[in-house]
């Protein structure tokens, strides 16, 4: 009898996030050939997002769907997912690390008395059993861990796991009936948008970080225009955001976010160990700093040792030119 290994899916703006596809093939991984792979999608008024699910890869969509889930509440979404692990029975549940995968897959895990490893960077074989990796020590080390129980919970760093191009079956549509919770303890009315940010930061892959260095809100405006040229988002230090140079959805590390792009500029920031958990993970890291003696360059594969003021809009001039030709 073939088992189930559930990918739950995070959506935006009509589209699935890069990380679901990332957390499908983490799931073709984790698979053996008795396995399918299946996508969990919660939320409201996802017709539309549906129609375009048919090449996700996976066997089967459940979709569960009610204006009680437009956003993302913990006790509503967790009482939609164990619907379809109701229906699905499955051996494995994978989540994306991301700010609701963090938060959900714990609750879920706990109820189905599920062992759960967090934040996988990297899947493998030891013989039969699949092996994950994940940093630990603020990313100065990594552990390889196998998780025994069944079903199992994995959440996968974002923009760690390749996506093989083969995209190829057509997943069926299963919609489960919302059965509301007799109770929710809060509800969410309304959902704003603090920053403006055309790149999502958690999914960037080129980000532009200021630290304390950049000196102002203004000092953030050439790391901007480097951002966007580049097609890349813009990030800081806790230092910078507590000088209140920019808000706190930016800052990166330890108590911000954790990203992984695959080119990290970080200019103006020493390197604190804080803020280096957030990013060490960043496949090609360049520091700009004025000062040479400054930790960042110990991780730094390039570092430019002069003021961002003047090293910034040069850099973003011969971008330009190369982008021009
Ligand atoms: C519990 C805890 C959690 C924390 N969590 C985080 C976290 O999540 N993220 C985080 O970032 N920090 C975190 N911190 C804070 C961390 O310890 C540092 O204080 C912070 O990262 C420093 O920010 P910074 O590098 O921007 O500032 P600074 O350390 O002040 O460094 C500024 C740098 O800018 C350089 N500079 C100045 N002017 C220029 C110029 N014109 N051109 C080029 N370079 C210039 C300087 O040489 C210096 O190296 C945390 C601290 C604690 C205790």
């Amino acid at each position: 009898m073939s088992k189930t290994i559930l990918v739950v899916a995070e959506h935006r703006d009509g589209a699935l996030r890069q990380v679901t596809y990332e957390a499908i093939e983490a799931a073709k991984v984790s698979s053996t050939s008795r396995d399918q792979i299946c996508l969990a999608i919660i939320g409201s008024q996802l017709d539309h997002i549906v129609t375009t699910l048919s090449d996700s890869g996976v066997e089967k969509i459940y979709v569960v769907d009610h204006e009680q889930l437009k956003y993302y509440q913990p006790e509503a979404y967790a009482s939609a997912l164990k619907q379809v692990i109701d229906a699905s029975n499955p051996r494995g549940i994978i989540f994306g690390h991301t700010a609701i995968g963090r938060d959900l897959a714990p609750m879920i895990a706990a109820s189905l008395d599920a062992g759960q490893v967090s934040d996988v960077i990297n899947i493998g074989k030891l013989g039969e059993e699949i092996v994950y990796t994940r940093p630990i020590f603020a990313g100065k080390a990594f552990e390889q861990k196998k998780v025994e129980s069944s079903p199992w919970v994995v959440t996968i760093r974002p923009n760690n796991i390749t996506i093989a191009d083969n995209k190829n079956k057509n997943g069926n549509i299963e919609k489960i009936a919302y059965n509301e919770p007799s109770s929710l303890q809060t509800k969410i009315l309304e959902v704003v948008q603090k920053t403006s940010a055309k790149v999502d930061l958690s999914e960037a892959k080129i980000i532009i970080a200021g630290g304390r260095g950049v000196k102002s809100t203004e000092g953030f405006q050439p790391l901007e225009e480097l951002a966007d040229l580049l097609g890349g988002a813009v990030g800081a230090s806790r230092g910078a955001c507590d000088a209140g140079y920019c808000d706190y959805s930016m800052q990166i590390g330890q108590t911000g976010k954790v990203v992984t792009p695959e080119i990290y500029i970080a200019c103006g920031i020493s390197g604190a160990i804080q803020h280096v958990a957030g990013m060490s993970q960043s496949r090609i890291i360049i520091a700009i700093n004025k000062d040479a003696d400054a930790p960042i360059f110990k991780i730094a594969d390039y570092g430019i040792v002069g003021d961002l003021f003047e090293v910034i809009p040069l850099l973003t001039e011969e971008f330009k030119n190369v982008l021009s030709n």
